[in-house]
């Protein structure tokens, strides 16, 4: 017999059983999905800091940067929604509505992407 995956009590009755009761099964739930709701914000909120960077680059004209500029500006470049190839096969990194792509190994171009997701 095992212990209750919530309140680590010691179970009796059914063999398959994993919690006390229902409350402990419905406290275990809500803490495992408070935790993922958690990772998902932390997530999200990382892509959005990184699409609102790029935004205000693009906003001030900026097509060409580098590497510094984005780390300055707290970019993080191990999060990104999505990849698109421009037309010569290149690979775009996205967050949201906004492509980069290393050109060299530390300048990147920067575009939006329009509707139909497609620059
Ligand atoms: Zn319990």
């Amino acid at each position: 017999m095992g212990n209750c995956l919530d309140c680590g009590k010691k179970l009796s009755g059914r063999l398959d059983k994993k919690f006390c009761d229902d409350y402990c099964r419905g406290h275990y739930n809500n803490e495992l999905n408070k935790n993922k709701n958690t990772a998902l914000k932390e997530i999200n909120s990382i892509l959005k800091k990184n699409a609102a960077i790029l935004q205000k680059l693009e906003e001030k004209g900026v097509t060409k940067l580098t590497q510094q500029m984005l780390i300055v500006a707290g970019f993080d470049f191990n999060f990104f929604t999505h990849q698109l190839s421009g037309q010569a096969g290149e690979v775009y990194n996205c967050c949201y509505n906004y492509g980069y792509c290393f050109v060299t190994e530390n300048e990147l171009v920067l575009k939006v992407i329009g509707d139909r997701n497609k620059f």
